[in-house]
């Protein structure tokens, strides 16, 4: 299966990514954690991410692009592949289209914008390892400690409020036209984001289990 995972930034994409992909045996290719560990890392590209990341900007189609090509070329992603976080434009949507990958849907995981903001304050990231957490939806055994590293959580620079609310504009102005491009592809399911993540993640594996 080659899915696309869309939703508004802390609509719980990664969290449904990682049950899709034990469920179908494929690896989920996330922009957002191939930047970041290149940020990590120190590379160039790493380096020239780090202003637009930190202000939740969108980084330059041309550079996304590149990363996936690269990336869609491993033999890991022969058998299928989840996409968690692009195309987030139209140019990368059509650039994908572009690489002769067909795709067999475009997920999108509804959450409100009041609510998206209610969870992200309680979102936690490992600074160790990038394990994502939720202050009350996804709790480490130990507070502000890592099960898998027993690094340090802490909040995300681009998950404070302000910047928050400017993914949340980017999300709406560049990103949400996906879902009529891949609906007149006929490619587009829609989920209604629970409360309850076990919830929504039945609602996906259902959607997923018609196409
Ligand atoms: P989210 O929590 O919104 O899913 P991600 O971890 O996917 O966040 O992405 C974090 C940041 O990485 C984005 O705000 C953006 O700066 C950059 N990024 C990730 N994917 C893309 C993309 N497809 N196009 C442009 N920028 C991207
Ligand atoms: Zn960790």
């Amino acid at each position: 299966m080659t899915l696309i995972l869309l939703g508004a930034p802390g609509a719980g994409k990664g969290t449904q990514a990682e049950v899709i992909s034990d469920r179908y045996n494929i690896p989920t290719i996330s922009t957002g954690n191939i930047i970041r560990a290149a940020l990590k890392n120190g590379t160039e590209m790493g380096l020239k991410a780090k202003a637009y990341i930190e202000k939740g900007e969108l980084i330059h189609d041309d550079v996304v692009i590149g990363i996936i090509k690269e990336r869609l070329a491993e033999s890991d992603c022969d058998g299928g592949f989840i996409l968690d976080g692009f195309p987030r434009t139209i140019p990368q949507a059509k650039a994908l289209d572009d690489m002769g990958i067909a795709i067999d849907a475009a997920l999108s995981i509804e959450v409100s914008d009041s609510e998206i903001v209610k969870r992200m304050s309680g979102r936690r990231v490992c600074e160790k390892c990038g394990a994502s957490y939720h202050m009350d939806h996804r709790k480490p055994a130990v507070e502000g400690v890592c099960d898998v590293c027993k690094g340090k959580l802490v909040i995300r620079k681009d998950d404070e409020p302000e910047t928050v609310l400017n993914r949340l504009k980017i999300y709406h102005e560049s990103t949400e036209p996906l879902k009529d491009y891949y609906k007149a592809q006929d490619k587009l399911l829609t989920v209604e984001g629970q409360d309850d993540v076990k919830d929504t993640t039945a609602l996906v594996l259902k959607a997923l289990s018609e196409i």
